[in-house]
């Protein structure tokens, strides 16, 4: 992380840069003041606290979200413009995505407790490399600021990931979304050189053996924090995936996964609920309330205190899913599993219509007609109301 100083510096240049780009394109004071006025306050909904508290900074470029492009680059003014668009013309369906999760491979060698792929794991092959050209094409064309690549194991895919990564990088921004097999130092430098930005590894425990236990894998840490690794030396942004389950929900064992990820050096932490879905499906796997508020506890006091200012920035969905709505389902983000069918999230698993034959913009329109689906839990609640007392 930059230190307070750096921090002040660069995000005052920052704001600046957001203003004019948004001047020029509005060419008007007052809807670009208005604008940047609802997006301030999305995100402090977002992060829980007013402003950037923190940025990571990775080869010459900052960072305050995994989910955002680096400042200064083309693509974080690209990705500026599409969100004063969202916000201006909330009635526009087609304003582009934030993120696209797309799994590219059925292969995988690990079996993880948690799989959502489980019923298509290890399945043929269904999408051809020019399927995968065609579709990232299609998503380029509709406005992704990001693509990530998920599977099954992507880097089972090596090759074909790599080509579409060298060809396509310069108009969007890839993320590889991996358990860390075979990402080596060659690889990560390979990927560096294509274009990659990012590598968000999971792990799912700080304790070696259990989550190799929990991947069904022998060597699973070992390779997770090697990748890790070897990506940070490659000068890609870095960051952990966490399966938050109902026995690691625990204050001391997530405060141990913090500092694990300070030690790793990686600029992002992701919590993620478990559902029941794929391996879990029929299983009773919802977190409790007391849970979900201690991950809330942590998350604010990670990426707001002073003390924690070195610590990995937290992503955590669940926490402004009550004030700003989920991102999936077409408001920002949605899923391409590894058979080409398009769903609102990987966990909310409902086919729309296929990413080969479809359009996008026939499978977005069909996201958000439904919406999604997901209550809101009542910890989330609970939080808004005491967010709303506070903000009166
Ligand atoms: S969760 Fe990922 S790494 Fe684990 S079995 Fe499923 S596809 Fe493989």
């Amino acid at each position: 992380m930059v230190n307070t100083l750096s921090l002040k510096v660069v995000t005052t240049l920052m704001k600046v840069h957001i203003f004019l780009i948004a001047l020029f394109y509005f060419r008007n004071w007052r809807k670009t003041i208005d604008i940047l006025s609802v997006l301030k306050g999305q995100l402090k909904k977002y992060r829980g606290a007013a402003g950037i508290q923190k940025i990571s900074k990775v080869d010459g470029m900052y960072y305050w979200d995994m989910y955002g492009e680096g400042w200064p680059s083309s693509a974080f003014k690209r990705n500026a413009k599409r969100e004063f668009n969202r916000v201006s013309n909330p009635s526009l369906s087609h304003v582009g995505m934030r993120n696209v999760l797309f799994g590219i491979t059925t292969k995988c060698p690990m079996r993880c407790e948690h799989c959502y792929e489980w019923d298509n794991l290890n399945l043929k092959e269904r999408l051809s490399f020019s399927d995968l050209q065609k579709v990232i094409e299609k998503l380029i064309h509709y406005g992704a600021g990001q693509i990530h690549f998920g599977g099954g194991e992507p880097m089972m895919r090596y090759e074909d990931m790599l080509s579409v990564i060298k060809k396509y990088s310069k108009r969007t921004g890839f993320w590889i979304i991996t358990s860390g097999f075979q990402l080596t130092e060659v690889r990560a430098q390979q990927l560096k050189t294509a274009g990659l930005t990012g590598v968000c590894v999971s792990i799912d425990h700080h304790v070696t053996e259990s989550h190799n236990t929990f991947r069904n894998y022998p060597q699973a840490y070992e390779k997770a924090q090697h990748a890790v690794m070897a990506a940070n030396r490659a000068g890609l942004v870095t960051s952990l995936s966490l399966c938050v389950t109902r026995q690691y929900a625990q204050k001391e064992n997530i405060e141990a996964y913090v500092a694990m990820g300070r030690r790793l050096g990686v600029s992002f932490i992701q919590f993620l609920e478990p559902r029941a879905v794929g391996h879990y499906n029929g299983k009773e796997v919802d977190l409790s309330f007391e849970q979900k508020y201690m991950l809330e506890e942590v998350f604010l006091k990670v990426n707001t205190e002073a003390a924690h200012h070195q610590d990995p920035i937290i992503i955590y969905h669940e926490y402004y899913k009550p004030t700003i709505g989920c991102r999936g389902a077409g408001n920002g983000t949605f899923y391409i599993d590894p058979l080409g069918e398009v769903h609102a999230c990987p966990f909310c698993r409902k086919s729309v219509g296929n990413v080969v034959t479809d359009s996008i913009e026939y499978c977005v329109d069909r996201l958000r007609a439904k919406g999604c689906t997901v209550p809101v839990p009542e910890v989330a609640k609970q939080k808004t109301r005491e967010m709303e007392v506070i903000e009166n």
